[in-house]
């Protein structure tokens, strides 16, 4: 499944250019272009999919892999011991700008309260 009009579909065709630091056969893992922390790693399956509940319902295995993915993301980043937050925006209420599913990986400092407000 792929969106022709997607920025994350086009980042998996390499049709948009992404610092890649992670790849399995499904799931792709990049650095944010506008980093909020010092790692700041989008998570995503290659399979275009609107937010985390059509993945978790449509392909629960692949959903697994992004979180075994961000797992590893934080072990490459050295931000395991130190901790880290994953985060996934569904809709409007949370912000969500890409209708393409991805996990944020944040780490690398003290990452502050759960929410702004
Ligand atoms: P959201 O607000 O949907 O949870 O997060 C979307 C994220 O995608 C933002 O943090 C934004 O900086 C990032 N982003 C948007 N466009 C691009 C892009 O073309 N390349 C990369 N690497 N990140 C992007
Ligand atoms: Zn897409």
């Amino acid at each position: 499944m792929t969106d022709p009009d997607c920025i994350f579909c086009k980042i998996v065709a390499d049709q948009i250019p992404s610092q890649r630091v992670r790849e399995t056969e499904r799931v792709l893992a990049f650095r944010d272009i506008n980093p909020k922390a010092p790692t700041h790693v989008l998570v995503i399956p290659k399979d275009h999919h609107a937010d985390v509940a059509a993945l978790a319902r449509r392909d629960p295995n692949l959903a697994a892999e992004v979180l075994t993915v961000a797992a590893d993301v934080a072990d490459d980043d050295g931000v395991t011991e130190t901790g880290w937050r994953m985060l996934a925006n569904s809709g409007r209420n949370a912000g969500q700008e890409v209708d393409h599913v991805h996990v944020h990986v944040f780490g690398g400092k003290p990452l502050g309260p759960m929410l702004s407000g």
